[in-house]
């Protein structure tokens, strides 16, 4: 059988070779665990983010002030980018303190910040109120600003080839965690930590939900900090194209979204157009199959009427021949025209695996038969790389260095 040919069916190479040391964790069946539910873990104080603008006037009204003060505060959160009770002196002295205190709980530590020489990008590092660490990485392009949030302390998806996925799920993020990301990133920005500004009020233009965690697994929050990203009146006032909500395949939260009134960008982290080995790479592949998710994808777009992305991280010698290319095409063109895009991007090897992205070449040819077959296809930069860009490395490597201390000490 020939390199091109779409149904070669020999064995794939094992994901993680167990000469790494590492095995899969499976369920009481054998096959890859998947955690859905969250360790029961103390969420966070519920902050101003996490409420309906109704509910923010009535949690004023509890901390003893007139309702319509909500507004003010909604306006130092979400558009002055400050949670300091010192800087709202619009606020009356009396009280002031307690109602920051009761709306604007502080749900972000940062820990630690990695930047590019360039400085158009920063990768942050965030302790949550319990210790659970996330990340997010800002990134500077010409025209636009986008910020990666983390959705999920952690995640249960159990991907082989992601350090995050190691790590298994710790707990869901509030939907003020998320939000905060957000709201912390322009901070930087404004304070001209990105970098020179190309114009005055610059803030994120884009957010992708790339970071740790697998959003529509915590589809309540990530939907409820959605809201608050676009709402013009209560909140920040972003485009809700300029959102991207991702997911691996979890084919009824991606209904569920597609009955949203909400046309936020929709991206499927698909890595394999065949069962056979996407069964090894995306453990959730065990429950909706690939075709299955390309089908909900594609009702996605048919609801919303807004392209659908497919992210494929080219991973050398696993996924990228061009068999692999020509029959994703095929997949894709079977469902019709003009309704998706392909974005393939190199990956970013997790330390110590021997899974690296595929050669310069081969990417080139993975993109030309896309976009010859006449699906439009764009290879995306690895930005971030020099910075541990792959999700949940810095976190990773954080642990590593809280483990090594506390055995020195
Ligand atoms: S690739 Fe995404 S879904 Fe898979 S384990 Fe990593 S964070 Fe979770």
């Amino acid at each position: 059988m020939t390199e091109s040919s779409p149904v070669r069916t020999t064995r794939p190479r094992q994901v993680r070779p167990r000469a790494e040391g590492w095995t899969q964790r499976v369920d009481a069946e054998g096959k890859p665990l998947l955690q859905f539910t969250a360790p029961k873990r103390g969420m966070p104080p519920v902050h101003l983010a996490d409420l309906t603008p109704e509910q923010r006037v009535e949690k004023v009204k509890e901390l003893g002030l007139p309702g319509f003060r909500a507004k003010q505060v909604e306006k130092h959160y979400f558009q002055h980018y400050t949670s300091d009770a010192a800087a709202m002196t619009d606020l009356p002295a009396s009280g002031r303190e307690e109602l920051v205190a009761g709306l604007l709980p502080r749900l972000l530590t940062e820990v630690r910040r990695l930047e590019t020489d360039r400085g158009d990008t920063i990768k942050f590092l965030w302790r949550l109120h319990d210790g659970a660490l996330v990340e997010s990485v800002l990134m500077r392009y010409p025209g636009r600003i986008t910020l990666c949030v983390s959705s999920q302390a952690g995640c249960g998806m159990n991907c082989p080839f992601c350090a995050t996925g190691q790590a298994g799920l710790t707990r869901n993020m509030s939907a003020a965690e998320i939000v905060e990301q957000v709201v912390r990133a322009n901070a930087a920005i404004r304070a001209g930590e990105l970098g020179p500004a190309e114009h005055a009020d610059e803030r994120v233009t884009n957010i992708v939900f790339m970071g740790m965690g697998e959003p529509l697994a915590n589809y309540n929050r990530v939907m409820q900090a959605v809201r608050t990203m676009v709402d013009k009146d209560h909140g920040l006032g972003m485009s809700a194209r300029g959102v991207t909500v991702s997911t691996v395949g979890l084919v009824p939260a991606i209904n569920k979204l597609a009955a949203e009134d909400i046309p936020v960008t929709f991206a499927l982290s698909l890595h394999a157009p065949d069962d056979h080995l996407r069964d090894e790479m995306i453990p959730i592949n065990s429950r909706w199959k690939v075709d299955e998710a390309l089908d909900a994808a594609r009702g996605y777009f048919e609801k919303t009427g807004r392209r659908v992305s497919i992210e494929y991280a080219l991973i050398k010698d696993m996924n990228d021949h061009a068999w692999r290319a020509d029959l994703l095409a095929t997949k894709l063109n079977e469902r019709g025209r003009g309704w998706v895009h392909v974005n393939p991007i190199p990956l970013n090897p997790t330390p110590g695996s021997v899974w690296t992205a595929s050669d310069k070449d081969v990417q080139r040819e993975f993109v030309r038969r896309l976009n010859e077959a006449g699906i439009p296809t764009t290879l995306r930069d690895t930005r971030g790389k020099e910075i541990d860009g792959a999700c949940g490395q810095l976190v990773a490597t954080e642990e590593d260095r809280a483990v090594a201390a506390s055995a020195a000490g």
